[in-house]
């Protein structure tokens, strides 16, 4: 098992009741996970907990048989890369371009300014380049990344997750504020690196269509609590 999630529960300091309730659920080597639930269900806080945004209130997170679940300095900076992270706001640095955006992910968040004036190895270059050839945005690898449309803006999120080579990539609603259209062409892209690099697929949906589609496995999320663990074809549209 990759992941093994043993009764989590997350209760925010200021909230009278918690946001996940007793979670329990592995994850193995090659899945394509969605996690649905209507909105304030948990499923942000989940993925938070996961990648160790926040630190669970109970509960154990193992990753490959190791608790990570309070883990800090050096133990979690080498989880945290062994997790690729995209999010619905796809957090790019709009003034950087594209390439600088990618290489960032390669080597680790920095100032602005001193992503600016970085001396990037060749190696470190090549890598990025080839990233944004797999996404399909190497001809725009000198643009600023404001400069491109939303959908674009998340493939380079997920080129800048793809250079850290991660084992696990974790999506926190990639896909939330792009159109129909756009959201399977990012889809698409998700499916292929968990076919082709074998990345497991962990990503918060809120649309049961997509799920259905792309997802070996949905998690459904309700109140805090697991309400199913199975198949997308087993899914029923109550849940
Ligand atoms: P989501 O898109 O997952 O529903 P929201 O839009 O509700 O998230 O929340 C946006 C931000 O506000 C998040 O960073 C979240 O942690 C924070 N947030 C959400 N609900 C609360 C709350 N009740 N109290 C404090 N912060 C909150
Ligand atoms: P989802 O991602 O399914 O929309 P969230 O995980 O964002 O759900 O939220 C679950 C619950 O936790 C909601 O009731 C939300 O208001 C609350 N919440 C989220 N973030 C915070 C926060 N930073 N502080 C307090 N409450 C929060």
């Amino acid at each position: 098992m990759l992941l093994q999630v043993d009764r989590l529960k997350k209760k925010y300091a200021k909230s009278t009741s918690p946001a996940l309730k007793d979670i329990s659920f592995s994850v193995a080597e090659g899945e394509f996970i969605a996690i649905l639930g209507l909105s304030g269900a948990g499923k942000s806080t989940l993925i938070r907990c996961i990648n160790r945004l926040i630190t669970p209130t109970q509960g154990t997170i193992r990753w490959l048989g190791k608790d990570i679940t309070i883990a800090s300095g050096k133990d979690l900076t080498m989880y945290r890369r062994s997790i690729g992270m995209i999010f619905q706001t796809f957090n790019l640095v709009g003034r950087l371009s594209v390439l600088t955006n990618v290489l960032v992910g390669r080597l680790g968040y920095m100032p602005v300014w001193r992503a600016f004036l970085f001396r990037y190895k060749t190696s470190d270059i090549k890598a990025a380049e080839h990233a944004l050839e797999r996404v399909g945005l190497f001809h725009v690898r000198d643009k600023r990344a404001d400069q491109l449309s939303g959908g674009q803006q998340q493939r380079v999120a997920i080129a800048r997750a793809l250079v850290q080579q991660p084992i696990l990539m974790l999506g926190d609603e990639p896909v939330a504020s792009l159109d129909p259209m756009t959201s399977k062409s990012i889809m698409d892209i998700l499916q292929m690196i968990n076919r082709k690099d074998k990345i497991t697929m962990m990503v918060n949906l809120h649309d049961v269509e997509l799920a259905k589609q792309y997802a070996t496995r949905v998690l459904g999320i309700s109140r805090g609590k697991i309400v199913f663990d199975g198949p997308p074809e087993k899914l029923t549209y109550e849940e």
